[in-house]
C-alpha cells in the first residue's frame, strides 16, 4: 500500500482538527470538508485545501456519501478519515470509498458490519469466549408472549434495545412485566426513526455496573495489542461526560485477562485499525456490550496514559504498516481523565449554541486541550454539542484530578453556556474523587443538588 500524500477528513469540529494534526506530524497533506455554516472552522482555515460539499444539513453534507467521494475525486485525495460519529460506522460508505479508489483509514467493511448489528456482535463475541449481559441472545419477534417469556427467564428490569442502535439512543428499561409491551412498541418505532432499522433486541438491566472498555490497534498483518481500559462511568442518559484510565479499584489481573481476551478476538476476526471493546462490569465481572469499530471522543486519555498517538497509529496501519509495537512497550504511566465540554445548560442540558465572546484555553504541565473553538466562532446549532475536551494527566490519580479543577478553573468561554459547573460540582464529591461511582451515579447526584436547589 502507498504512502499518503493527502488525507480527506470527513468529520468538523474537534475531531478533524485532531485528525488534521495528526497529519500533519507525518507530513500528510489535508483536504478538509464542510458544510457552508462551518467555513469558520478552524481545521478548515488550516487545512491546505478545503471543499463546501452541502448545506448545513447533515444529511446533506456530511452524512451525503456522493458528495464526501466527490470531493476526494477533485481533490486527488489518497485516503479518507471518518472521525467519529457521521458516516464513521457506516459499512456501506468504507466500501463505497475503496470501491472508488481511496484508502479507508478504518477497519474492514465486514467489521464495521459486523459489529454494527450489536446482535451479531454479541453472538460472535459468545461464540469467541467473551462474557456478554445475559439477554435475549437474538432479534425480538412481533409475538408478545415470546418476549415475555424471554424477559421473565432474564428476570426484571430488562434494557430493550435498537440492534443498529448509537449514541445512547434506542434503548428503553422495563421494570414491570406490566411495561413491556408498550415498551416494545416504542423502541421499536424509535429504531426505525433514528437507525432506519426496526429491530430490537433485549438484555438484563444490570443495577450497578461501570462503563469499562479496552482499546485496541491491530494491523493487516495480523499483530494486535491493547492499551489498557478506559472508566467511563460518569454519564448522563447513557453519554459519557467524564472519562479515565487506569479504572480505579479493578484489580491489575482481572484487567489484563479482559484485555488479553480482546487482543485474541481482534486476531480471530482478522480486525484490523483501532477499536473499543465496551464492557460493564458488576461484582467483579465484565459484560460485553459492544464494539466501536472508530476512533473514540475519549481516545486523548489513553494517549496521555501511554504516549502513544492513536490517530496516527490509523494512518499507519491504514498506510499498510506494520504496528511498531509489541505489548510490553505499551506501558501506562500515572492517571488521566478526560472532562468533555458541552455548549449546554449545565443544570437543564438545553443546548447552547452562538457566539462564543471570549475563549480561554488552559495549560500548564499534564494539560491538554483538544477544541475548535476560538474568540469570535460562533457554535452552530445544527451539530453535536462538543465543543472542547480538557484531558489532564498526572503521576497519580490525585494529581490528574488537581490539575483538572485547576484548568477548569483557567477554562474561560464566554457568550454561551457550558457545562463546565457540572464537571467542577462532579470532581468536588467524595464518590468521584474516591473513583469507582456505577454509571447511575451522575444522574443520581444531579437530581439531589436539582431538588435541593429548590430547582
Ligand atoms: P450506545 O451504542 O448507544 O452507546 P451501549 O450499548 O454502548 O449503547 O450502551 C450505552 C450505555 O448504556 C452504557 O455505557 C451503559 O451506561 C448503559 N447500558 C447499556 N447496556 C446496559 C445494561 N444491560 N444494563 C445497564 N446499563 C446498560
Amino acid at each position: 500500500m502507498p504512502a499518503f500524500n493527502k488525507v480527506l477528513i470527513a468529520n468538523r469540529g474537534e475531531i478533524a482538527l485532531r485528525i488534521l494534526r495528526a497529519c500533519s506530524a507525518l507530513d500528510i497533506r489535508t483536504v478538509a470538508i464542510h458544510s457552508d455554516v462551518d467555513r469558520e472552522l478552524l481545521h478548515v482555515r488550516l487545512a491546505d485545501e478545503s471543499v463546501c460539499i452541502g448545506p448545513s444539513t447533515a444529511g446533506d453534507s456530511y452524512l451525503n456519501i456522493p458528495a464526501v467521494i466527490s470531493a476526494a475525486e477533485v481533490t486527488d485525495t489518497s485516503a479518507i478519515h471518518p472521525g467519529y460519529g457521521f458516516l464513521a460506522e457506516k459499512a456501506e460508505f468504507a466500501e463505497q470509498v475503496e470501491r472508488s479508489g481511496f484508502s479507508f483509514i478504518g477497519p474492514s467493511p465486514e467489521s464495521i458490519r459486523l459489529m454494527g448489528d450489536k446482535v451479531r456482535a454479541i453472538q460472535t463475541m459468545q461464540e469467541l469466549g467473551l462474557p456478554t449481559v445475559p439477554g435475549s441472545g437474538a432479534t425480538l419477534g412481533d409475538d408478545i408472549d415470546q418476549s415475555m417469556d424471554v424477559a421473565r427467564n432474564i428476570g426484571f428490569p430488562v434494557l430493550i434495545k435498537a440492534a443498529a442502535g448509537g449514541g445512547g439512543r434506542g434503548m428503553s428499561v422495563v421494570r414491570r412485566e406490566s411495561q413491556l409491551a408498550e415498551a416494545l412498541a416504542y423502541t421499536r418505532s424509535e429504531a426505525e426513526s433514528s437507525f432506519g432499522d426496526s429491530r430490537i433486541y433485549l438484555e438484563k438491566y444490570l443495577a450497578h455496573p461501570r462503563h469499562i472498555e479496552i482499546q485496541v490497534l491491530a494491523d493487516h498483518h495480523g499483530n494486535a495489542i491493547h492499551l489498557w481500559e478506559r472508566d467511563c462511568s460518569l454519564q448522563r442518559r447513557h453519554q459519557k461526560v467524564l472519562e479515565e484510565a487506569p479504572a480505579p479499584g479493578i484489580p491489575d489481573r482481572t484487567r489484563q485477562a479482559i484485555a488479553e481476551q480482546c487482543i485474541t478476538v481482534c486476531k480471530r476476526l482478522n480486525y484490523r485499525g483501532a477499536g473499543t471493546f465496551e464492557f460493564l462490569y458488576q461484582d467483579g465481572e465484565f459484560y460485553f456490550i459492544e464494539m466501536n469499530t472508530r476512533i473514540q471522543v475519549e481516545h486523548p486519555v489513553t494517549e496521555m496514559l501511554t504516549g502513544i498517538d492513536l490517530v496516527q497509529a490509523q494512518l499507519h496501519i491504514a498506510q499498510g504498516g506494520k504496528l511498531p509495537w509489541r505489548q510490553e512497550d505499551v506501558v501506562p504511566c500515572g492517571h488521566a481523565m478526560e472532562c468533555r465540554i458541552n455548549a449546554e445548560d449545565p443544570k437543564r442540558f438545553n443546548p447552547s449554541p452562538g457566539l462564543v465572546d471570549y475563549y480561554h484555553a488552559p495549560g500548564g504541565i499534564g494539560v491538554r486541550v483538544d477544541s475548535h473553538l476560538y474568540s469570535g466562532y460562533t457554535v452552530p446549532p445544527h451539530y453535536d454539542a462538543l465543543i472542547a475536551k480538557v484531558i489532564c494527566h498526572g503521576q497519580d490519580r490525585a494529581q490528574a484530578q488537581r490539575r483538572m479543577r485547576q484548568a477548569l478553573s483557567e477554562l474561560v468561554i464566554t457568550g454561551i453556556q457550558t457545562n463546565i459547573p457540572l464537571h467542577q460540582r462532579l470532581l468536588q464529591t467524595t464518590a468521584v474523587r474516591e473513583g469507582g461511582v456505577d454509571i447511575h451515579y451522575l444522574e443520581q447526584h444531579e437530581s439531589r443538588a436539582t431538588t435541593t436547589d429548590g430547582n
